[in-house]
């Protein structure tokens, strides 16, 4: 290698960025400077940068493939990634010279950078966590890759009409993607359907053989992911679906070729796009394909890679620790079964061994109709040999529950893989407890929530397999990415190394008292919130007030989230300012984000709520320079980095018990937002951290909304005792925001008075009373600046650095390997 020629791309200086800038442009985009539109110079940097990477990216896979490294394979429908350039030049360390080098050609780094179409492969927290652990992993020179689906529709495009959501199809490839490399030479096979047959092979061994219905073809495209300031780029494998080679043979010979080419698009249809459903589960055909498929395609390519170094796959376990990120790839328990015993004729014992000590698995969420469970009749149409491996499972671990618990009958058919209390259905959850070493939940409430309720039956058979690892976020592009401003300041203060060893970050703690620093902090606060206020004018129309209380609530909108708690506050602050024009009220700006599921109509009811409210509030000459409500278009990563930095107070007020941890919540301690929220998922655990002052505590805690539940819960007392609540509920149902007509929001508004499966009217006081707290905290601003800066000092335990260090202690057993360079 030239090694003149290395440094030069890899270490490129000013000058030879600007050249190799240049050369994109001609060469990659075939532009001059003169004629090239914005996604041209978009295209020709994200080249320049990714030339950038590529030495790395290589010495990596070399280095890892030399050493025979533990690797950590985290599998995961959904990598929610948001926009990779700016994250890139970051992680590079060249953030200073490529803005430079930019500035010297005339053009904008950041208007640039705007040109992105990030890849929403994911739904929210579940596929946005992937994101950071992966970011985090490369950070920490820990040996993984990534594996996935390369959906070519993403997460919809959420655009706001009328006030009510309509989706639009996220066309993210349409301009080609320059931060991926297809790999054609390693694809893969990957059969569907049919059914099974069985044989004898030449030793005599009774063997079982899949006699498929189809084929299709797997074929990897590889990202590099960089570490922050390491020598280490992992990969993130994400698998596309295409027609098999001999697509078709029959027909083809049969002379109907267009017949044939159109069985090759079926084929591409399984990886055509994301399903937009969060916390739920539709049970649909052709997602259990895509979640076969990519599993498939991820253990043939280990299995591809384990042979390749000379390793016997009896030692399968010993290079590959695989995290299952929900139950979405828990199908990998029975198809690593079917890939060691039928393809490669290990005995059942042995195989079995090996698979348990692969696989360890996360849950994600304690809402029952989140749990996937496929019926059993679809699950043998679509995969008749992994049924057959699910009972032969099954009846060993059953057996073994027999053995541990004499006579108990209800426990073996709580415990069994297949649910048979109706129409009969394949549990993934209990396959993934079943099949994995290592079962955690992803805060400490949850996890304990899991061990007594949820898993409560696995927990009693095998409690050393429980463990809890609270989730993070990484702070390179939560932080020293979305908000550069806060950035240099903190730097400024305590040096950069919190932003590779994110618990320094506590040595900003007397930085609280410092008057100077307090002032900077809280200008840099309001350049964050002009900076968003021009957004949301740019996206809604709606001009907000930078000096008044940027109070945010961004997140998929679910009535667990309960997004309609926050607008009963609204109402009631509008109901009270109506009444008494002089009151004297903190000014808000309410912002709120998110989309709802296409198909979940209660959320876009919710989302038409807030709109409609926001119409009449914003609109009454009485209120709108105290209130404002404003709901941005297409909450997303690139919305979210906008977002977070410009937040004064985070909402965070699910019902106890329900959210499994928040990964949102972090996000905004981090930038300095108080929280206000109940004691649910990582914010018990963030009110420890950041202390009781600097957290506005409301509401009933899981315990209490346990034995409300259990003594039976009446919602029409409520509304029938308190007098605002009352007046709210009445003003809304009314027909008041919805231009008189009384029917719009009854099927919310009837809910919550009949059976507020979400306790919002038990909570609402409690809440409402904790806003007047708020308030009054708001109006010190020395006070509130010195809590802003201690949430952002003592969240040091948030990062993903630390989660990825909890498992590679705990369950992956897997440390860093250090990329010599
Ligand atoms: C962090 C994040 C989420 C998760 O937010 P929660 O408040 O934890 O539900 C969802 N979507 C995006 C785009 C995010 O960045």
């Amino acid at each position: 290698m030239n090694a003149a020629l290395g440094r030069d791309r890899s270490l490129p200086t000013r000058e030879g960025l600007k050249r190799a800038f240049l050369d994109h442009l001609l060469y990659t985009q075939n532009k001059s400077l003169a004629i090239a539109s914005r996604n041209d110079l978009y295209q020709a940097l994200a080249h320049t940068i990714r030339d950038c990477m590529l030495r790395t990216w290589f010495d990596t896979a070399s280095s890892y493939k030399a050493k025979h490294s533990r690797m950590v394979a985290y599998l995961s429908a959904e990598f929610l990634m948001g926009p990779y350039l700016g994250n890139n030049v970051l992680n590079l360390g060249l953030m200073d010279e490529v803005k430079a080098a930019i500035a010297e050609l005339g053009l904008d780094f950041d208007d640039l950078a705007n040109q992105e179409e990030e890849p929403g492969l994911g739904n929210g927290g579940l596929g946005r966590l992937a994101a950071c652990f992966i970011d985090s992993l490369a950070s920490l020179e820990i040996p993984a890759i990534g594996y996935g689906i390369r959906y070519e529709y993403g997460i919809f495009y959420q655009t706001i009409i009328d006030g009510w959501q309509v989706e639009n199809t996220d066309k993210w490839l349409r301009y080609g993607n320059p931060w991926e490399i297809q790999h054609a030479e390693w694809s893969v096979e990957i059969k569907l359907g049919g059914r099974t047959e069985t044989y004898t092979d030449d030793a005599g061994k009774f063997r079982v053989r899949w006699v498929p219905e189809k084929t299709v073809a797997g074929v990897p495209f590889d990202s590099p992911i960089l570490g922050y300031r390491v020598n280490t780029a992992n990969t993130l494998r994400l698998w596309r679906a295409e027609a098999t080679e001999a697509f078709d043979f029959p027909t083809f010979n049969r002379g109907d070729y267009l017949g044939a080419v159109s069985k090759k698009v079926t084929s591409e249809n399984l990886t055509k796009v994301l399903y937009p459903n969060d916390e739920s589960d539709q049970g649909k055909e052709l997602r259990l394909e895509q979640q076969y498929f990519f599993v498939s395609c991820s253990l043939q390519d280990m299995l591809r890679i384990q042979i390749n170094r000379g390793q016997p796959v009896t030692e399968f376990h010993l290079a590959f620790a695989i995290q299952l990120n929900d139950t979405h790839p828990a199908i990998g328990v029975a198809e690593l079964m079917r890939l060691l015993v039928d393809e490669h004729q290990i005995v059942w014992e042995q195989a079995w061994d090996v698979t348990r000590q692969t696989f360890a698995y996360t849950n994600h969420t304690l809402l029952p109709e989140a749990l996937e469970r496929w019926p059993l009749k679809l699950f043998e149409r679509v995969l008749p040999r992994h049924l057959e491996i699910i009972y032969e499972i099954n009846a060993r671990f059953l057996n073994e529950v027999r053995i541990r618990f004499l006579g108990d009958e209800s426990r073996l058919s709580r415990l069994s893989l297949i649910d048979e209390s109706g129409e009969r259905y394949v549990r993934m959850a209990h396959l993934a407890c079943v099949g994995s070493s290592a079962i955690n939940g992803v805060a400490e409430l949850h996890s304990e929530l899991l061990k007594r309720d949820v898993l409560a039956d696995f927990y009693a058979m095998w409690p050393e397999k429980f463990t809890n690892v609270t989730n993070g976020v990484t702070p390179r592009r939560w932080i020293a990415l979305s908000n550069p401003r806060q950035t240099s300041l903190v730097s400024r203060a305590i040096g950069n190394d919190w932003i590779k060893d994110f618990s320094r970050i506590k040595e900003l703690e007397p930085f609280a008292d410092d008057a100077g620093f307090a002032a900077d902090w809280q200008a840099i606060k309001r350049d964050n919130k002009i900076e968003l206020a021009g957004q949301l004018l740019q996206r809604t129309g709606i001009r907000v007030d930078p000096d008044s209380m940027f109070d945010v609530q961004v997140k998929r909108i679910h009535e667990y989230k309960r997004q309609h708690l926050a607008v009963l506050h609204i109402v009631a602050l509008y109901h009270r300012l109506k009444s008494d024009p002089n009151l004297d009220v903190v000014p808000r700006t309410f912002i709120f984000g998110g989309k709802a599921a296409p198909g979940y109509h209660r959320a876009k009811l919710i989302i038409k709520l807030i709109t409609s409210v926001g119409d009449v509030v914003n609109n009454d000459p009485a209120v709108r320079d105290r209130l404002k409500v404003v709901f941005l278009p297409n909450f997303s990563v690139t919305r979210g980095q906008r977002i977070y930095p410009a937040a004064d107070l985070s909402e965070q007020i699910s019902l106890a018990g329900k959210e499994a941890s928040g990964t949102g919540n972090m996000k905004f301690a981090m930038n300095g937002a108080l929280t206000i929220g109940t004691m649910d998922g990582a914010n018990v655990e963030i009110r420890e951290e950041v202390g009781a002052d600097q957290f506005f505590l409301f509401g009933l805690t899981a315990e209490e909304v346990y034995a409300l539940r259990a003594r039976g819960y009446s919602p029409s007392d409520y509304y029938r005792n308190n007098a605002e609540l009352h007046a709210v509920l009445d003003l809304i149902r009314s027909g008041f925001f919805s231009r008189g007509d009384a029917n719009l929001f009854a099927p919310l508004i009837d809910e919550l008075m009949h059976t507020d499966p979400y306790m919002l009217l038990v909570d609402y006081q409690s809440y409402v009373d904790c806003q007047g707290e708020v308030d009054r905290t708001y109006r010190d601003t020395q006070d509130w600046t010195r809590r802003s800066i201690l949430n952002a000092a003592r969240s040091g335990k948030f990062s993903s650095d630390r989660s990825i260090r909890d498992y590679a202690e705990r369950v992956w057993k897997v440390g860093p390997a250090p990329v010599s360079s």
